[in-house]
């Protein structure tokens, strides 16, 4: 089995089966080693206690102060026999000014240092970032306008014009990611808003009533105007910039003619094995990105290369 990408390790047993229990619930929430990861606006609480950033976390109690203004708690799951909690405080106007926060660290965009974090911590917090996010755009509920309340732990939020009454689930928006390639060469784009030196593989969200082979064929095409086969799944990769999931894939191309025939490239042109394997060879000995985008493109130029 292929080792994990970043962000979808996170350590934890989801325990899903008993989010729905509210006594069981509360009882994780009153239990003393309870942890809680904070959550302000798009950032985390990162510790910076050892030379390395890390998780920054409090016990249930250490965070009671900013409990009694009634934040909901969302359900992470459990890691290493302790309940995981995760609460957004985007409420609190400037949390360096809170000490019990402070005492731990300070919040980052997680995207800026996820190279440094461990590989567990890194999909811990992400899930904590993507559950924040979604419990903030669903609100109110989107067929009567009503307001949405918390509930299952955080797993669902129920509308609360008991006519209505829907329930909302945590929504992952699926991406598809492909190689193209052509013999000892693959196809890199580059988006309008990059530098001029900045390439990576096509990619593009799943529309509804697509498969995610049909979207990957879909994307090529629309994209670059080149049709592909042999589409194979790699693997894929919780981004949780806000919400989506990474599909990535193999394909080879049946054509070497590139034609951009969409806005969102600048360019795009092959780039031989040869031009990509010393970044590949860099990237195997120590990997500048998280993203599986650079991480298919290492796998593909380091084939039969030992
Ligand atoms: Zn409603």
């Amino acid at each position: 089995m292929k080792s994990p990408n970043f962000y979808a390790e996170t350590g934890l047993n989801r325990m899903a089966e008993r989010r729905s229990d509210s006594v069981w619930l509360s009882e994780q929430e009153e239990k003393q080693n309870a942890i809680v990861l904070p959550v302000w606006r798009t950032q985390n609480l990162i510790s910076h206690k050892s030379a390395k950033p890390q998780v920054g976390q409090l016990t249930i109690n250490e965070i009671t102060k900013i409990l009694e203004q009634k934040p909901h708690l969302v359900f992470l799951g459990y890691r290493n026999g302790t309940p995981y909690f995760s609460v957004d405080i985007s409420f609190i106007d400037d949390p360096k000014a809170i000490p019990e926060l402070q005492a731990i660290g300070d919040f980052t965009d997680i995207r800026d240092i996820s190279l440094d974090l461990p590989r567990k911590d890194g999909g811990l917090l992400a899930y904590s970032r993507a559950m924040a996010q979604w419990h903030k755009t669903h609100q109110f509920c989107n067929r009567c306008g009503s307001p949405t309340v918390p509930k299952d732990g955080g797993h669902m939020r129920q509308c609360t014009n008991i006519d209505c009454n829907a329930q909302h689930f945590p929504r992952t928006d699926m991406a598809v990611i492909m190689l193209v390639s052509s013999g000892d060469k693959i196809i890199l784009g580059r988006k309008k808003d990059w530098p001029n030196d900045r390439f990576s593989i096509l990619a593009g969200f799943v529309e509804p009533g697509e498969t995610i082979e049909g979207a990957v064929e879909r994307e090529v095409m629309e994209e670059v105007g080149i049709p592909i086969t042999n589409i194979r799944y790699h693997s894929s990769q919780p981004w949780p910039y806000p919400s989506n999931l990474m599909l990535g894939f193999f394909a080879e191309a049946l054509s070497d003619e590139i034609h951009i025939t969409d806005d969102e490239l600048a360019e795009a042109r092959w780039f031989t094995r040869a031009e990509l394997i010393e970044e590949a060879i860099a990237y195997r000995k120590k990997p500048h990105s998280v993203s599986i985008a650079r991480r298919l493109i290492s796998e593909w130029a380091l084939k039969n290369k030992g």
